[in-house]
């Protein structure tokens, strides 16, 4: 069994470097801006030597009208390159006059150095401007034109009548080329290396997927082969760095990284998209295996992590779409994309393998990521608010706020659809702060209108994701400004959002210590009892709707709402009851002893600008009978 990994950053950069310098033919220039630029050294290369050679005490020489010639030759090499390198996309047609025009170039300044004797120093120079770009187009290139310049020039030398000036003018120069060309190609090198390679782990990035999957689609036309692409996406990664730090969180992807590289095949290409998320370019032969790809892919996170001196278990989730004759790289990844998000719909450590006839699942998804991003900047959320009452006497103590999107491009969306979305593309944390804000400054204003007495409280939903050592802080923050006290707020978690204990609970203990109100919202959903719940610092148990329902007709539901209430009660917490839609539901609530509650029956979540109208009405609907009063003030705890 492999040990678990410990996170070297280094090795594993210069690993992922070296495997894919040579696979990767990206060049940092395009061979189109290299004929161009080439091209203009030829040109000003070409007039230079012209007007050296027409100086007034060179023009009487007798090597000045050959060295004329050279240059008007340069000149039209020049000027050849220039046009090639607008008109030609062909980046083999481009890189083969590259070559030619340097070798041109070596033999034009070989002649004129021959001609002209020790003068011809000043042509001399124009190689150091030429050579050096052959190093760029690959390392065989920047060292055969070394050696054709060395070899041309020697040659050139041996015309010359005082042989050991022209030796010491062959050696100078030649070393001036050999460190200008090597300078110029490992600058080159950087450069690609940085526009290709991320920089965290070493790996190739999107542009060099891109490429090599046009490449690969393009091979592949109409052969049997099958390619693929899988993303992958750690589950929760956005937790190990809220918990962990940022480092270990980088710590986690070089290691996912190198070991990516170590389970695939040497024809599967690895690049790192960007956050978590990694996409495998998978090319083969035969058709494609998604079995034995996913088990090759999952086995990266297979074994625990080590990082800083603690173990970390990691999943992932894949996506992985197989390419159609039609495919480019960008449906390629948009299908992977999407086959992701409907693994991560169905939970974690899952793959899904992109399906055409169930692809708009996972197409909305996408759609609903993409516009969620820009949904509080175009202004596309409100805030509506639900009244929560006092069963006992019908008087509303305070109000939900529920979260509600009108997209521009999806119409109408609702949280529990969008949530998730938000939840597992890292946005929850932004909505929430936006949620947290609107509902204190509608409260303010409330107050201060006196439209809600003192006691009133707004209640907001918030995401396990939000639980961050962030929260507290900001949550102070928006009450200070609004000039709200902590009492009046209420925040309601679910169960799966603090069972897990460690800093979700630390945060909870922030909050309750500062005053906040803490709701646990739709108890019975999960899997905690009451008793294990209760060593949290929580204030209300909020009854499912789902045991709502039943408790005026099944005497299970019944029974299960009055052990809450009693248990809550026993344990010092309130108890509200959710998705009240039927009054017999809301008289047989009052007889359990449930203190409060909101539901259609008494009021539908309404905008702000409604409140005052609903509250009424809410209160009116919630009224005990007379008959009822006495029975439920008894009751009541
Ligand atoms: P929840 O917190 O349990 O909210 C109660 C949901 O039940 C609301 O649905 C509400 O409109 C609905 N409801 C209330 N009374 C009745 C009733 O009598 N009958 C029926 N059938 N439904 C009733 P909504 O607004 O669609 O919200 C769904 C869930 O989305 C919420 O469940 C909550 O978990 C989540 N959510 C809403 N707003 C936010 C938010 O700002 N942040 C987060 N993290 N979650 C939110
Ligand atoms: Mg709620
Ligand atoms: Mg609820």
């Amino acid at each position: 069994m492999r040990r678990p990994g410990t996170a070297r950053a280094g090795s594993t950069r210069e690993g992922a470097a070296r495997r894919h310098r040579h696979a990767s033919s990206e060049l940092v220039f395009t061979p189109e801006e290299l004929a161009r630029v080439i091209g203009l050294q030829c040109l000003v290369g070409g007039a230079l030597a012209l007007v050296w050679a027409l100086l007034p005490w060179n023009a009487d020489a007798a090597w000045s009208p050959p060295v004329v010639g050279l240059a008007a030759v340069a000149g039209v090499i020049g000027l050849g390159m220039v046009v090639l390198g607008a008109v030609t996309t062909s980046a083999r047609v481009l890189a083969r006059a590259v070559h030619s025009c340097i070798l041109s170039v070596q033999v034009l300044v070989a002649v004129g150095y021959a001609v002209t004797g020790e003068t011809g120093s000043p042509i001399l120079l124009f190689l150091l401007w030429t050579t050096a770009y052959a190093g760029i187009l690959s390392r065989r290139a920047r060292w055969g034109h070394v050696v054709s310049t060395a070899l041309l020039i020697s040659a050139a030398s041996t015309t010359h009548a005082v042989a050991v000036d022209a030796a010491e003018v062959v050696v100078f120069l030649m070393s001036t080329i050999v460190v200008v060309t090597l300078v110029v190609s490992r600058s080159a090198e950087r450069l690609h290396e940085a526009a290709t390679h991320d920089a965290l782990t070493g790996l190739p990035n999107r542009r060099v997927f891109y490429r090599r999957a046009g490449a690969l689609l393009a091979g592949r036309r109409g052969s049997g082969g099958g390619v693929a692409v899988a993303l992958l996406d750690l589950d929760r990664f956005k937790h190990v760095n809220d918990s962990y730090g940022h480092g270990a969180g980088d710590a986690l992807l070089v290691e996912l990284a190198r070991r990516l590289e170590e389970t695939l095949s040497a024809d599967d290409l690895v690049v790192r998209l960007g956050g978590d998320e990694f996409a495998v370019l998978h090319g083969s032969s035969a058709a494609v295996d998604v079995d034995d790809l996913w088990a090759r892919l999952s086995s990266a996170w297979a074994e625990p992590f080590e990082l800083e001196g603690r173990r970390l278990y990691v999943d992932g989730s894949a996506g992985i779409a197989i390419a159609a004759p039609t495919d480019t790289p960008a449906t390629l990844l948009r299908d992977a994309d999407a086959a992701m998000y409907e693994a991560k719909a169905q939970g974690t450590g899952r793959r899904r393998v992109f399906d055409r006839s169930t692809s708009a699942q996972g197409h909305r998804l996408l759609r609903l990521e993409t516009g969620l991003r820009e949904a509080v900047a175009r202004e596309e959320l409100t805030l509506v608010y639900q009244p929560v009452l006092d069963l006992a006497d019908g008087r509303a103590t305070g109000v939900e706020g529920l979260l509600r999107w009108t997209s521009a491009e999806l119409g109408i969306v609702g949280p529990d659809e969008f949530i998730p979305v938000a939840e597992r593309c890292g946005m929850i944390g932004h909505l929430g702060l936006w949620v947290l804000g609107r509902a204190v400054a509608d409260l303010a204003s409330w107050r201060s209108e006196g439209l809600v007495d003192e006691d009133f409280s707004v209640a907001v939903n918030v995401s396990a994701y939000q639980l961050t050592p962030e929260l507290p802080r900001q949550v102070a923050g928006l009450l200070e400004v609004h000039g709200v006290p902590t009492r009046n707020l209420a925040l309601e978690v679910t169960e799966s959002a603090i069972v897990a204990g460690g800093e979700p609970r630390a945060v909870l203990d922030a909050l309750h210590a500062m005053g906040v109100t803490l709701l646990l919202d739709d108890f019975g959903t999960g899997h905690s009892s009451l008793t294990r719940l209760r060593e949290l610092p929580l204030d209300v148990v909020k009854i499912d709707r789902s045991f709502v329902s039943g408790v005026s007709t099944a005497p299970e539901d019944r029974a299960l709402v009055l052990g809450v209430v009693q248990l809550a009660h026993a344990l010092g917490m309130r108890v509200i009851a959710e998705g009240i839609e039927h009054r017999e539901q809301l008289e047989h609530l009052r007889e359990a002893g449930c203190g409060a509650g909101q539901g259609y029956l008494l009021a539908r979540p309404v905008p702000g600008a409604d409140l005052v109208e609903a509250l009424a009405r809410a209160s009116a609907a919630c009224a005990p009978s007379p008959k009822e009063q006495p029975e439920a003030a008894r009751v009541r705890t």
